[in-house]
């Protein structure tokens, strides 16, 4: 173990289970879990909200002058986010924002507004922090790099079963396609890509249930804490 705060970078394709994997793996291990996809909704969810076109990039960089984005942490764990002192962690969770989150953070300058208040939270406390571009970009000396995927089929079904229980319209073929594009977007952009680390520990979870895929992270980590 080193001097740092003990960090874990958990990376993968959207619908591999990563948040909830990571809540419950961070409850079990005592450490702070924390969701960078909710940074980028935030930011998402404010330029829509200001009537800017997340695909107008100098729209969206305007927007970020005047805008102040904050994770709080309730007392049961439970991030929230904060858009300019506001509670916005339901609002930031509708497919519109899903897909222009993923546009807006294809901009530089959108990375760069967030990456220091992420960073700051694994030097106060040990993390468990899950993304697209935690193991590479945001904490490369992470104590532990996880990449958490499964096959775009079943990450799909199990997103389009949880719209159902939320007796969302959309189709499962409705599901596929948004993720398969969400995907596309966030492995072929020019900054901070999705990607594997070469370092990280490759976890499938396309034939694991949700229990067997926490226990796997959490062995990963409890084998790293104690070597
Ligand atoms: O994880 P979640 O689906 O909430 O993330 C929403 C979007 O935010 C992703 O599709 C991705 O484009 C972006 N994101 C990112 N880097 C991260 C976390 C999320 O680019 N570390």
């Amino acid at each position: 173990m080193t001097d740092r705060i003990f960090s874990v970078a958990i990376d993968g394709p959207a619908g591999a289970g990563k948040s909830t994997i990571a809540r419950r793996a961070a409850k079990e291990l005592g450490f702070i879990y924390m969701d960078t996809g909710a940074f980028y909704r935030t930011v998402a969810y404010a330029a829509l909200s200001r009537g800017a076109d997340p695909g107008d990039q100098a729209a969206v960089e305007q927007c970020l002058a005047s805008m102040t984005v904050t994770p709080q942490w309730d007392a049961d764990g439970v991030q929230h986010m904060l858009l300019d002192g506001l509670d916005v962690s339901t609002a930031i969770r509708s497919p519109q924002v899903s897909q222009s989150a993923s546009v807006v953070a294809s901009y530089a300058a959108v990375r760069d507004f967030l990456l220091d208040s992420q960073r700051r939270v694994a030097q106060s406390y040990a993390v468990i922090m899950d993304g697209r571009d935690i193991g590479t970009v945001v904490l490369p000396n992470a104590d532990v790099k996880i990449y958490l995927t499964a096959s775009a089929e079943v990450r799909a079904k199990r997103r389009w079963l949880e719209l159902q229980q939320k007796q969302a319209p959309d189709t499962y073929e409705q599901v596929l396609s948004e993720m398969i594009e969400r995907d596309r977007r966030d492995m072929n952009r020019e900054v901070a890509p999705l990607r594997q680390a070469e370092d990280a520990v490759l976890i499938d979870s396309s034939d694991l249930s949700l229990e067997q895929s926490i226990q796997a992270v959490v062995q990963v980590i409890s084998e790293a804490i104690s070597s």
